[in-house]
């Protein structure tokens, strides 16, 4: 086995601890690998674990990344469907750039990003999955919507074409304890749920990492987006 098959395999019983814990069906969380700064072979390595979700932050390395591992993947014959998730932050000259080659885009905090990936998403793809990127923490990272007005953009953004509307993400500061780090993933919690309320249909709450993904699924995530507990530290940090 490789080491990234061996670490996959811890997550997902962290995944899967953390959710008998919780009183919840283990397959009620998504792991999304995130293979930033990881090359096409680390990504192929994970797929043939059975991985199929990827998260990645920088836009051009992400796109030349998916043209090697397919074609890593039709030399070896593994057919296999990737799902690609942009979690990093989008800025408006590169909304095409998403719209054209992601399947989610997670990592939405403004109206006019929505609406550029809603006019640029290809008609021949199927709608492009959307999670608003929330402020939960008003932490030094301080990209994301704040959460009064969460509320708003949703309702705003519900109602492109194009677009599905899927839920929240966030990414807080780390916190000192399993505690702290629980109220902080609350707070995104009860947005989700107060926007449901609204009438909404939100199926997505993106929240834990390598270091809190035990806490974010405790308060309710959906998809956690683990990073280097699957591929080892990164040289170059967001
Ligand atoms: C890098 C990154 C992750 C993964 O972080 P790890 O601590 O390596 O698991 C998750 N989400 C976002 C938005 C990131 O930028």
């Amino acid at each position: 086995m490789t080491m990234i098959a061996a670490h996959i395999q811890t997550v997902r019983a962290r995944i899967e601890t953390a959710c008998l814990a919780a009183g919840r069906a283990p397959g009620t969380v998504k792991l999304l690998a995130v293979s930033k700064t990881f090359g096409a072979d680390a990504v192929v390595q994970a797929i043939a674990t059975g991985q199929t979700a990827f998260g990645e932050n920088y836009i051009a390395e992400a796109i030349e990344k998916m043209t090697a591992v397919r074609e890593s993947l039709l030399a070896l014959s593994l057919i296999s469907p990737i799902e690609w998730h942009c979690i990093g932050p989008i800025q408006s000259n590169k909304t095409r750039l998403v719209a054209e080659h992601f399947d989610w885009a997670q990592s939405v905090d403004r109206l006019k990003i929505a609406q550029r990936l809603s006019e640029q998403r290809p008609p021949h793809l199927p709608a492009l999955n959307i999670c608003l990127q929330v402020n939960v923490d008003g932490g030094v990272n301080k990209s994301g919507v704040e959460p009064d007005a969460v509320l708003g953009l949703a309702q705003a953004v519900a109602k492109l074409p194009n677009l599905r509307l899927r839920g929240l993400m966030c990414i807080p500061e780390n916190a000192p304890d399993f505690i702290a780090a629980l109220a902080v993933f609350t707070v995104a919690k009860d947005l989700f749920n107060k926007i449901n309320h609204e009438g909404l249909s939100l199926d997505t709450l993106s929240m834990g990492m390598s270091a809190d993904l035990e806490a974010a699924i405790h308060a309710g995530s959906t998809i956690v987006r683990v990073g280097s507990a699957i591929f080892g530290g990164r040289h170059s940090v967001t």
